[in-house]
């Protein structure tokens, strides 16, 4: 194999299946001088799957920052850089975002070995819309924050992707039901590519059922594709949104009559949510 361009490769990795690991893949982990890897054990246990040694250096969430200097002199010295995450495509949910950044901010190349996502690949399967999505990654494991944050993606007209754990997916999913509307159509895929993988399809409010009745649904990696909101209740939401935040200064008639001019709502609406008649 030729040697490679010097440049930072930014290389997806199997989610379960070591399969999934592309050709390409596989002669950039065996050309590259260096391996930046969020866990060198569990990057260490890929190589040792391809016969492969290599120099590899942490990176991760907490080194990220501190890494990066020594990671660009290493590329404008011209030597190549792969970047790895423990499994997938780096950036999404994972690190790499700052050194990828700082890499492109000095014009060093940049170059993608494209493979795993969970994202994609569960939105490949959900059958639910693909023109537009909307990955909102983990939720706040906090209830409260995580409240806020389904509030704001209420109104979301396209198709939602979330990552979750099994620990918190029944907390994710009475929330979801909750500010969403049990009839939200919805779709887990469970241990995609691996042994166990379990696609669960329903809604939001059908889905804990279904995880309840299978002996390993709390088990495993898990990627939550949620509908998008029909155009109804996201002008709601929106109204919804926007009246809050004018409340907190006006009067509620004022405050009401204004959210409907600035969401496009009807006013009827508007003073239904504030409680009021309207007099018109
Ligand atoms: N960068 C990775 C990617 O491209 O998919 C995602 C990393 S994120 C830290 C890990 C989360 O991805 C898991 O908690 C789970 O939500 C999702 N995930 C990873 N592997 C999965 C799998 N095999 N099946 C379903 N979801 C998976």
């Amino acid at each position: 194999m030729p040697p490679l361009e010097a440049a930072l490769y930014v290389v997806a990795t199997p989610i379960g299946n070591l399969a999934d690991l592309g050709a390409r893949a596989r002669d950039v982990l065996a050309g590259a001088d260096w391996l930046a890897v969020e866990d060198t054990r569990r990057t260490g246990q890929l190589l040792t799957s391809l016969g492969l040694s290599k120099r590899m250096r942490s990176l991760h969430e907490h080194n990220e920052a501190a890494r990066v200097p020594e990671l660009l002199g290493r590329l404008a010295a011209g030597e190549s850089v792969a970047l790895l995450s423990d499994a997938g495509t780096p950036l999404v949910s994972d690190p790499g975002y700052r050194l990828v950044s700082a890499a492109a901010a000095e014009g060093l190349p940049v170059i993608p070995v494209p493979g795993p996502c969970a994202a994609i690949a569960a939105l490949s399967v959900a059958g639910l819309p693909t023109d537009s999505f909307y990955f909102a990654g983990f939720l706040p494991a906090r209830a409260a924050a995580r409240r806020r944050r389904l509030q704001a993606l209420a109104g979301e007209r396209a198709t939602l992707v979330f990552y979750e754990t099994a620990r918190r997916i029944d907390a994710s999913l009475a929330a979801l039901a909750d500010e969403f509307g049990g009839d939200r159509p919805a779709v887990l895929c469970r241990e995609l590519s691996k042994r166990h993988e379990t696609i669960y399809r329903g809604s939001l409010a059908s889905l804990p059922a279904l995880l309840a009745a299978d002996p390993g649904g709390h088990r495993g990696e898990m990627t939550l594709v949620v509908g998008g909101a029909p155009a109804a209740a996201a002008a709601e939401a929106e109204l919804r949104r926007v009246f809050g935040i004018l409340a907190g200064e006006l009067p509620p008639a004022r405050a009401a009559s204004l959210a409907a001019r600035i969401a496009g709502g009807r006013r009827a609406d508007a003073y239904r949510l504030a409680g009021l008649q309207d007099e018109d």
